[in-house]
């Protein structure tokens, strides 16, 4: 069963990271237990498995982990939507700030089609800024977002609000206020 309590005490806040004044949340103590990365793992495939959702869209990097779970056990596509430069093929890209600054996504042109349910999964929401440029990919492509899934919300960054004004579902398993 799943223990909001045990998967929050495993995500470590690590302060001044990447720059002061930015609480950095650390799940690499959630990814070393096997324990709570089953609990999320199952979490996430209890929700998703009787959905209509065609393909995972796994984010980099720390998404693609989660992502390739749920793939295998969903025994759905994977498609990878990496930062700039690191898909070799036909690509769409778009622009993003975070936290942190400016960035590019892509995907590759020939990953989805009309029709697709994607599921888009990474590790934490912050301003939302890459979930809403990866479901803009995913337009561009013809598909549509069934939800944009991730382990944490940063409530306060607003971001998780912005991705659902913008009409998208989102989900999380826990909140750091
Ligand atoms: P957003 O685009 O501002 O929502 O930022 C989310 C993206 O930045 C995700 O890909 C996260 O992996 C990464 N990110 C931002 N802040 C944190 C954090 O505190 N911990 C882990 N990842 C973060």
């Amino acid at each position: 069963i799943f223990d909001e309590f045990t998967i929050k005490s495993l995500i470590r806040p690590v302060p001044g990271f990447p720059k002061e004044g930015v609480t950095f949340r650390d799940i690499t103590p959630l990814y070393q237990s096997p324990r709570a990365m089953r609990m999320v793992a199952d979490s996430l495939i209890q929700r998703y498995v009787e959905s209509p959702v065609t393909h995972i869209g796994a984010i980099d990097a720390r998404g693609f982990l989660l992502g390739a779970v749920l793939a295998y056990e969903l025994n759905k596509p994977l498609i990878l939507f990496r930062k700039a430069g690191k898909l070799p093929a036909d690509c769409l890209r778009e622009a993003y700030s975070t936290e942190y600054g400016e960035a590019h996504i892509e995907v590759h042109r020939d990953a989805l089609k009309e029709g697709d349910q994607v599921l888009l999964l990474d590790d934490l929401i912050a301003t939302g800024g890459t979930f809403l440029a990866a479901a803009r990919l995913v337009s561009q492509l013809g598909a549509e977002v069934y939800e944009a899934a991730a382990i944490i919300d940063l409530p306060d960054l607003g971001g998780s609000r912005l991705i659902q004004d913008a009409g998208i579902a989102t989900f999380t398993l826990c909140a750091f206020e």
